[in-house]
């Protein structure tokens, strides 16, 4: 259940940790933080420089990612093709928040040439959500609500991470 590519898990590896740790957290009252991210203009980045050099993007972001998640309560998967997804357990919502916001200036800091985007260089965007799940909700839903987060970083302009803190709060930063 790795991934080929990148060396992290993969969508299968997801579905069934999310399963598993959603049940926990639900049960136990942990704070669950899911993050979606997104390679910004990607498609533009293949166009221009070729997709074996869209591959190693890929497998760099994924890196970079996994870099900053190491706690043995982090989870990090390649969803799909240039998106992966995070689950973080334990932290309130700000202090997650403030802490991904790294991995963003992370994958920039890698400094990989992209005319066309956003940036000079390779970016992503984030969205992601807090909750402590209640026995009636359901991980599907909060996982549509960070990829709806994610939907808004794109919209507002790439490049930076918009948060669902609860209580229809949502932050939005580089
Ligand atoms: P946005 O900023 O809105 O995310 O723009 P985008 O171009 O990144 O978004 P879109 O979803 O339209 O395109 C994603 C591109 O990612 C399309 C596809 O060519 C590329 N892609 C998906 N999987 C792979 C892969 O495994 N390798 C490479 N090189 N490219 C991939
Ligand atoms: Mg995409
Ligand atoms: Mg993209």
């Amino acid at each position: 259940m790795t991934d080929q590519l990148t060396g992290i898990a993969n969508r299968r590896r997801h579905d069934l940790y999310s399963i598993m740790k959603w049940k926990e957290a639900t049960r136990l009252q942990i704070p669950f933080s899911i993050c979606m991210f997104d390679i910004d203009h990607f498609k533009a980045y293949n166009d221009t420089y070729g997709h074996p050099a869209g591959d190693k993007v890929i497998a760099a972001v994924a890196q970079t990612i996994k870099q900053y998640l190491q706690r043995t309560t982090d989870f990090t998967a390649r969803y799909g093709g240039e998106e992966f997804v995070a689950i973080i357990l334990g932290g309130e919502a700000r202090v997650n928040f403030e802490y991904l916001k790294k991995i963003r200036q992370g994958v920039e800091a890698l400094h990989i040439p992209h005319k066309g985007n956003v940036s000079e260089w390779v970016t992503i965007s984030m969205g992601g959500v807090t909750v402590t799940p209640h026995n009636n909700e359901k991980y599907a839903d909060y996982l549509k609500i960070a990829d709806n987060m994610l939907y808004d970083a794109k919209h507002f302009g790439r490049n930076q991470v918009v948060w669902y803190g609860g209580d229809k709060e949502q932050w939005r930063e580089k």
